[in-house]
């Protein structure tokens, strides 16, 4: 009992002097640090801005600050890098990286391209800055519906790396979409069998669910056919499911996606109920960074993601034009 109540007290302990040197560390390298929606709540609490990835580069390329510590995974550092060349990107882990990323590299994208010459490619930007750089569109969750609709027509698509975000655009656009078979192993453990249990558990609840996941096609097929209430599940960004959290009437909400998503819809809404579709989807590699790589991340400057040039300017064609296609929707 005693020395429980000694681990727990030194815990306290050493997280509040851990907190207090990473707000010193920060304020002496006048850093910013910016955190996904996935992070552990510590990091998120520490973040200056918490959000979706091109959430967090963009407000790392706003800020004047010339040193960002980017919490999240390594792709995201790298758009950040992209976004912010004069700037030192820092990741607190360098084995932060991300399975869905990894689904795909250069050279297979590169065969496929010569397997569908005429083909445009549109990349999630979960992907690395050499797929980027050899795509001709970037698109996120929120946007890749308006990117492949601005698309002309008679144009193939070869979308990567989500072949579940991709087969939910293909049925919403009703496009030619030609879908590499990548997944994230987060998202695509979802089954519309887990739905099904909780609508029996909380049939008054929203369901947010985010297009990355396993079930999302199965979704779409029960809401079209009636079977799944289209007034209460919504196939969402994580952006998306803050801003439909915070409008809704509804008090709770069952949520399909990384859990570390509850942390942030929670504090934004004390007042409702969050609750997982799945509490074992957890990302493990947003959950390397902790708080003492933080601080040694801060004190050291350590690790630097850095991007070569060439590769950077070329990554940024399908980012910016990304950005006209969503400037055009606004
Ligand atoms: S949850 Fe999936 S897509 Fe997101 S960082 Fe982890 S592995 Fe990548």
């Amino acid at each position: 009992m005693t020395s429980q109540t000694h681990g727990i007290s030194k815990t306290k302990y050493d997280k509040a002097s851990l907190i207090s040197e990473i707000k010193r560390l920060k304020r002496q390298h006048d850093a910013l640090i910016v955190a996904h929606n996935y992070q552990i709540p510590e990091i998120q609490d520490l973040a200056d801005y918490v959000g979706d990835s091109l959430g967090l580069s963009r407000q790392s390329a706003l800020s004047d600050k010339k040193i960002i510590v980017f919490c999240g995974v390594h792709f995201m550092a790298e758009t950040a890098a992209i976004f912010s060349p004069e700037k030192m990107i820092l990741i607190p882990d360098l084995q932060a990286g991300c399975s869905l990323a990894a689904s795909i590299d250069v050279s297979e994208l590169k065969k496929w391209k010569k397997k569908y010459p005429d083909a445009v490619v549109v990349s999630y930007v979960n992907t690395s800055v050499e797929v980027k750089a050899e795509s001709d569109y970037c698109c996120t969750s929120t946007n890749a519906v308006d990117i492949v609709n601005a698309i002309p027509k008679e144009k193939r698509i070869l979308f990567i790396p989500d072949m579940f975000l991709g087969q939910y655009v293909a049925k919403i656009t009703g496009r030619d979409i030609i879908i590499y078979p990548g997944e994230c192993h987060v998202h695509a453990r979802v089954r519309f069998s887990d739905m099904q249990k909780k609508i029996q558990h909380y049939p008054n609840s929203d369901f947010l669910i985010h297009p990355e996941c396993g079930c999302v096609t199965n979704c779409m097929h029960h809401l079209a056919s009636g079977d799944l209430d289209a007034n209460s599940t919504y196939i969402l960004s994580t952006g998306g499911m803050v801003k439909h959290a915070k409008k809704s009437n509804k008090k709770q909400f069952v949520v399909a996606t990384e859990v570390g998503m509850l942390y942030p819809l929670r504090k934004e809404n004390p007042e409702k109920e969050f609750i997982p579709l799945r509490s074992d989807m957890i990302c493990e590699y947003m959950k390397m960074i902790n708080l003492p790589k933080l601080r040694d991340s801060l004190k050291y400057l350590q690790y630097q993601v850095k991007v070569e040039k060439k590769v950077a300017t070329k990554a940024y064609v399908p980012i910016r034009r990304m950005y006209e296609i969503s400037k055009i929707k606004k």
